[in-house]
């Protein structure tokens, strides 16, 4: 008898594990000096060690702060041969410093250094430093053809707003090649997506169902929108910042001015096929303010979509998506701040 409820109980058990819950590999981790998740139908340890170990690569490659990274040494005086990976972020940056009129530019890295706003006990920094580091910066002194020459030396760069975009392609990429078909990896404010979410499957949808962090309550979100073979990529003044006599300095930086960018908005979310182009944009995006990155948008150099919330309490979306983002209700309230979904 102890025998067969035994047997019962295993089978009960296996039986969960194929469960809903239970087919998906999930891992949590942190890289790139931020959190990632994986979730991915079927993976083996393999995949998400291999997943692992794409994301490290790419963070000694490309990080500003890493003293054995290629980027540090190449801003550090050592300009050795940029690979070809580097070259084709480098070729996206410019792109995009380019088509944004520098509101995206990956020459900010002595303000980047300057401002440390993930070191310890970050301030505002003394006037003069700020315009000398703000001298060495510009998109337009990088000469890009098959290599890399500046006509500054002074000039660091900083891959900080487009690497992570970059890595969640470059890791789903592999995953792909590996023979995932559903899988979700997330790096900090970036959400790249294969295939269906197993809930998704469950409900008869395709795609991953996305939330939008709030930024006035963390712990909350805007809504949702459910999408898939893209990257939704955030960029927001409320994850990285201090605050000093009552100001926010946020880790986004305006190019013209050396300082935080003073811009109407809160976050944007940006949605694109390349999550390369999703990180940058957002990133940008955030630089320009609402009405400038709404005439963006509409002249169409991109194919992406939006949804921005502005300081004044407000959450639009772009036109291609205004049916797909499902507000979160009880988001309108949330600290006092009326929010309005516009459409
Ligand atoms: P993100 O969170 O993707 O918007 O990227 C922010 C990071 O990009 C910062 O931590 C900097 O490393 C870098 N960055 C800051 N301002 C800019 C800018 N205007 N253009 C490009 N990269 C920037
Ligand atoms: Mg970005």
């Amino acid at each position: 008898m102890k025998r067969v409820i035994l047997i019962c109980l295993a089978a009960i058990l296996s039986f969960c594990s194929c469960g809903a819950n239970f087919e998906y590999a999930r891992e949590d981790f942190f890289t790139m000096s931020t959190y990632a998740t994986l979730v991915a139908d079927g993976a083996e340890k393999s995949d998400i060690d291999m997943v692992k170990e794409t994301l490290l690569a790419i963070e000694k490659k490309f990080s500003a702060t890493n003293e054995n990274s290629l980027v540090y040494r190449y801003n550090n005086g050592k300009r050795d041969i940029l690979d070809d990976e580097c070259m084709y972020v480098i070729n996206a940056a410019n792109k995009v410093a380019c088509d944004t009129d520098g509101a995206f530019d990956y020459t900010l890295g002595s303000l980047v250094r300057l401002w440390n706003i993930n070191g310890e006990n970050p301030s505002v920094p003394d006037k003069n430093a700020l315009d000398e580091a703000l001298l060495h910066t510009g998109y337009k002194k990088v000469v890009i053809d098959s290599g890399v020459s500046l006509e500054d030396e002074g000039i660091m760069l900083d891959f900080g707003g487009i690497v992570k975009g970059y890595a969640g392609d470059a890791a789903v990429v592999r995953l792909k090649k590996a023979g995932i078909s559903d899988c979700m990896l997330s790096i900090g404010g970036n959400i790249t997506m294969l295939g269906t979410s197993q809930s998704n499957k469950i409900k008869g949808q395709t795609g991953w169902t996305v939330a939008i962090t709030n930024p006035y309550d963390k712990q909350n979100v805007l809504g949702y929108i459910t999408t898939t073979d893209c990257t939704v990529s955030v960029s927001g003044d409320y994850e990285r910042y201090f605050v000093q006599n009552g100001e926010v300095y946020h880790h986004i930086f305006d190019s013209k001015t050396g300082y935080p960018a003073q811009t109407d908005l809160r976050s944007v979310a940006v949605i694109c096929d390349d999550g390369i182009y999703a990180d940058a944009l957002s990133t940008a995006l955030f630089v320009m303010g609402k009405d400038a990155a709404l005439d963006f948008y509409a002249k169409g150099l991109y194919d992406f979509e939006a949804v921005f919330c502005t300081k004044d309490g407000k959450v639009l979306t772009t036109d291609g998506i205004k049916d797909l983002f499902i507000p979160e209700k009880t988001a309108a309230y949330i600290n006092g701040k009326n929010i309005e979904f516009t459409k």
